[in-house]
């Protein structure tokens, strides 16, 4: 456990997935106890995973908030919630999606959709072991206390900044931002286009982008990598990546109609393991979206065209 400043400590733990590590952070709160938020995957043994980070603090866990719906995020949310009796408070739209993801899932569904975006069998069948895999490791609770942009916890505002994830939200307070995954240092937060989600993930976190720069904050203290000092700096970093990426993907649009797949191809070149071909085919959909909305690409049926 590491102190990043006065009142607000960070958890690191292992993930077995593309990135090796996720943060969780402990806010001191008004009472003198801790907001989690964050909780990383479900464990096999939560009383493992957990025992040593509540034995190392000097007060309960009062709260658990959980940023995003994704398995590294909100994954240990009832691990924590049973061994401490803690609420968990996750955004109204993030558990919506929380729920279409992890309790409605439908393995066919799943498949059938990456197949129309052109994903060949043996990817699919990859993709889907590894869905069967995580869900194992995403213990989320049902029934959380839901929260809205606007409102405060513990004097956190809570924001809802879109795009990595539908509904995801973030904690602001006194030029401190709580960010999740909403930006990241030396990697560019994925933005992909899933089943059920918003039409236009890239054009939401392009918005997302903004609101940082607007926000201005001193500090993101993010769920992976390092803490950044100059979000907004790193903001429009971010915006130069995707604006970058849109020449790529338009270039990539040739004249006969490309599924997200075959786009993934190019921008994403080389051998991939399936579940790092099927981030980059959702990457792919997501600046193919874009660009369709920006009127810099056409649809041919679920394929792509150039304008
Ligand atoms: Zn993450």
């Amino acid at each position: 456990m590491v102190d990043v400043e006065k009142g607000v400590r960070r958890v690191t733990f292992a993930l077995p997935l593309g990135i090796d590590h996720v943060h969780c952070y402990l806010l001191r709160s008004s009472s003198g106890g801790w907001i989690l938020v964050d909780t990383g995957l479900g464990a096999r043994d939560p009383e493992a995973q957990w025992r040593p980070v509540l034995d190392d603090l000097d007060a309960p866990i009062e709260r658990i908030v959980v940023t995003h719906m994704h398995p590294d995020h909100v994954g240990g949310a009832r691990d924590v919630h049973e061994l401490t009796g803690a609420p968990v408070l996750q955004g109204r739209e993030d558990y919506a999606q929380c729920v279409a993801a992890w309790g409605h899932r439908d393995p066919a569904r799943f498949v059938a959709y990456w197949s129309s975006h052109g994903m060949p069998g043996l990817t699919l069948d990859g993709v889907a072991r590894e869905s069967e895999r995580l869900l194992s490791a995403v213990h989320w609770l049902e029934g959380p206390h839901l929260v809205d942009a606007g409102d405060e916890i513990d004097g956190w505002r809570v924001e809802v900044l879109r795009g990595h994830a539908d509904g995801h939200i973030v904690l602001l307070r006194d030029g401190v931002l709580i960010a999740g995954d909403t930006i990241l240092s030396g990697i560019t937060p994925a933005i992909g286009l899933y089943p059920n989600s918003r039409p236009d993930p890239l054009g939401d976190y392009l918005e997302t982008l903004d609101r940082i720069e607007e926000l201005a904050p001193r500090v993101a203290y993010a769920g992976h990598r390092e803490s950044i000092h100059e979000p907004a700096e790193r903001a429009r970093e971010i915006r130069r990546h995707h604006a970058e990426r849109l020449e790529r993907t338009q270039g990539a649009l040739d004249g006969e109609p490309l599924s997200g797949y075959e786009v993934s191809l190019s921008l994403f070149p080389g051998e991939l393991t399936p579940v790092l071909r099927r981030f980059a085919t959702a990457e792919s959909l997501a600046h193919l979206e874009r660009l369709v909305f920006e009127g810099r690409a056409g649809r041919a049926g679920l394929a792509y065209v150039r304008a």
